[in-house]
């Protein structure tokens, strides 16, 4: 296969990590005969220190012609003085909206060797392997009427809740497709005892479960889903929910890790481009140092791979890879726990030789 993957590293650790990510489809690329080509362009803090808007009008029109998009992080204190359309947030919250990205996959997996870095107990995160599928575009963050007001001489605001029946169903089928290639449960979250979006979004989901029968779906208030993550983790296989609740969801299950760096991410559009990045930031307290955390830029790679290619043997070859290393004792700083380290370019190196 030909694929052309345009590369947006960003700040911070940003380079470090997409480098690894990379390094490791660019090994794919040997061992399965296909044929990638990398195209590395500004975004973001180093985007604005080149004289260029955040988003530069050069990179997302690459970013539309290339197959992926692979990103790394942005931002930094050093820019953060800027007004909000001018900082380098700006320039992803753009790409998300020019590609029209409108659900966010995170999945969550527990390797038996870290479980030492969770606060939960080993035997509570045993066996988990969960995804999450994040409504992006609607909802409470976008709805009108927004604002804040003066009613009767007291200070007043208003947020709106709002979904038509196609969103809810678009992210409902991205769901129950993902379970198809996963252990075929989708737990929608809603909060239908309260909420009429909620209850449009339960009912839609409901009929959108009629297109998959091989897919057991259930139904999960929002403030039980909460609960569940922590108590029974292993439980969950793909929850599907609407924004706001994903938010506050994926990085509840986030926490469940250990370390931030560990986490990739996608979002997916209805056509075009999707996007690939860790869920981590820059991280300035670690840049430059080579020894952030590559494995959620790897793993992102991964899904790059199965959802944006079609590549799902190559896929899980990368899965695989990244558990063996993590199973053969080599540890980055951030789950070292003081004991010896393994850098960056190390971790990448030892993946990417496996998968080779
Ligand atoms: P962060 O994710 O950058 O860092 C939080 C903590 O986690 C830090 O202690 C950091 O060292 C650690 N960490 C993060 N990734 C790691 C990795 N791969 N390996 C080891 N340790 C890792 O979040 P923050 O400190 O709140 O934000 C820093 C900057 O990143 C800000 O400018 C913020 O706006 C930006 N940010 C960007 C994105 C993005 O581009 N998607 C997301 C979040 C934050």
């Amino acid at each position: 296969m030909q694929a052309t993957i345009a590369v947006l590293s960003g700040d911070g650790i940003g380079p470090e990590v997409t480098a690894q990510a990379v390094k490791v489809l660019a090994a794919v690329a040997r061992a399965r005969g296909h044929a990638f080509s990398f195209q590395e362009l500004p975004i973001g803090g180093g985007a604005i220190d080149a004289g260029l808007p955040a988003l530069p009008a050069a990179t997302l029109e690459a970013c539309r012609r290339a197959d992926a998009v692979l990103l790394g992080a942005v931002g930094g204190t050093q820019w953060d003085g800027l007004p909000p359309p001018r900082r380098p947030e700006a320039g992803l919250l753009g790409l998300r909206r020019e590609l029209r990205l409108f659900a966010n996959l995170r999945p969550l997996r527990a390797y038996p060797e870290l479980a030492g870095a969770s606060p939960l107990r080993p035997d509570v995160l045993a066996g988990t392997d969960l995804l999450i599928v994040r409504e992006l575009t609607g909802g409470l963050y976008f709805g009108e009427p927004r604002g804040r007001h003066v009613r009767d001489g007291r200070r007043a605001a208003v947020d709106t809740l709002p979904y038509t029946e196609d969103e809810v169903a678009r992210i409902a089928r991205v769901a129950f497709r993902a379970a198809r290639e996963r252990r075929r449960l989708v737990t929608s979250v809603d909060k239908a005892n309260v909420l009429h979006s909620s209850q449009l979004w339960r009912e839609v989901v409901v009929e959108v479960a009629r297109e998959f029968p091989d897919v057991r779906l259930e139904h999960m208030l929002v403030d039980t889903a909460a609960m569940q993550l922590v108590r029974q983790p292993a439980a969950f296989d793909v929850v599907v929910t609407e924004n706001m609740f994903g938010d506050i969801l994926s990085d509840e299950a986030a926490g469940l890790v250990g370390s931030l760096g560990f986490l990739p991410s996608a979002s997916l559009g209805e056509s075009g481009p999707s996007l690939y990045e860790p869920v981590h930031g820059t991280a300035p307290d670690i840049a430059g140092h080579g020894i952030a955390n590559p494995v959620g830029a790897i793993l992102s790679a991964a899904m790059l791979l199965r959802f944006a290619l079609g590549l799902p043997e190559e896929a899980g070859a990368v899965e695989r890879a990244v558990a063996e290393v993590i199973a053969s004792g080599a540890r980055t700083a951030d789950v070292a726990g003081g004991g010896a380290a393994v850098g960056t370019g190390e971790f990448g190196d030892r993946v990417a030789a496996r998968v080779g």
